[in-house]
């Protein structure tokens, strides 16, 4: 009796470890369906590859979770798609121990992914449920962001300059205050346009007073709201 207590698993965590085999194996085609679309920086892959998406989602949604797909959360948002989140980062050029500020918190995922990848992740949401439960979460999960509930249109100056910027929700304007946060040599990726689609714009500060902007693909995100965003 004793001994087929020390050879078998209880049956629970047999289908623990299915499911978590299940997801992983959907991570991997995530991953591969990504790269098919254009994503090649392989450590943007691996972090979407080792975060588990379906955790930052109502359970409800799961099954959706890996997906390219946005998803909604609480408070009328969204997780975004995981090919927008992989496009941003690619974007940003992270390396280990950049600063990183995101302004849009939402689920936490996109500070997970750019935590995963070595940054030192600050960001911002402005509503308090979201931020108190990416908080707990982001905790849980052991990845250490910094975050802050506030209107992120005018960055946060206290850990200013960074190396780069993400606004994960769509800007009417380039936010002004958020390029003079921004290190020499730093980027800022945003999504610019009306409320219905937006254009994905990069600017690099190359040097204290010069900028350059770079315009890129089409995408569609809630809407950035705040002093510099959407009133
Ligand atoms: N990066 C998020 C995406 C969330 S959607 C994720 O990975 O899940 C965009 C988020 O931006 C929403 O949660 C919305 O509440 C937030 N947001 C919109 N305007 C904001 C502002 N001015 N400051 C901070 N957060 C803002």
């Amino acid at each position: 009796m004793i001994y087929l207590f020390l050879t078998h698993d209880p049956p629970g965590l047999n289908h623990e470890r299915n499911y978590q085999r299940k997801f992983s194996q959907r991570r991997n085609e995530l991953v591969e369906g990504i790269r098919e679309k254009g994503i090649g920086d392989e450590q943007v892959l691996m972090a979407i590859q080792a975060v588990p998406r379906h955790l930052f989602m109502d359970t409800a949604l799961e099954r959706k979770a890996y997906e390219d797909t946005a998803l909604p959360i609480s408070c009328g948002q969204t997780i975004s798609q995981p090919f927008t989140v992989a496009a941003q980062t690619e974007l940003l050029e992270v390396k280990k121990g950049s600063k990183i500020l995101e302004i849009g918190t939402g689920s936490g995922y996109q500070a997970a992914i750019l935590c995963h990848m070595g940054a030192e992740v600050y960001s911002v949401e402005r509503h308090e449920f979201l931020y108190q439960n990416a908080k707990k979460l982001l905790s849980t999960l052991g990845y250490r962001a910094t975050l802050k509930l506030g209107d992120g249109t005018v960055g946060w100056s206290a850990y200013a300059p960074y190396d780069g910027i993400v606004v994960t929700a769509g800007a009417p304007v380039v936010p002004e205050d958020l390029i003079g946060q921004l290190k020499i040599g730093g980027m800022l990726v945003v999504p610019v346009g009306s409320q219905k689609s937006q254009q994905m714009i990069r600017v690099i500060r190359e040097s204290e007073e010069s900028f350059r902007e770079e315009k890129l693909q089409n995408f569609k995100f809630v809407p950035l709201i705040g002093e510099k965003g959407w009133g």
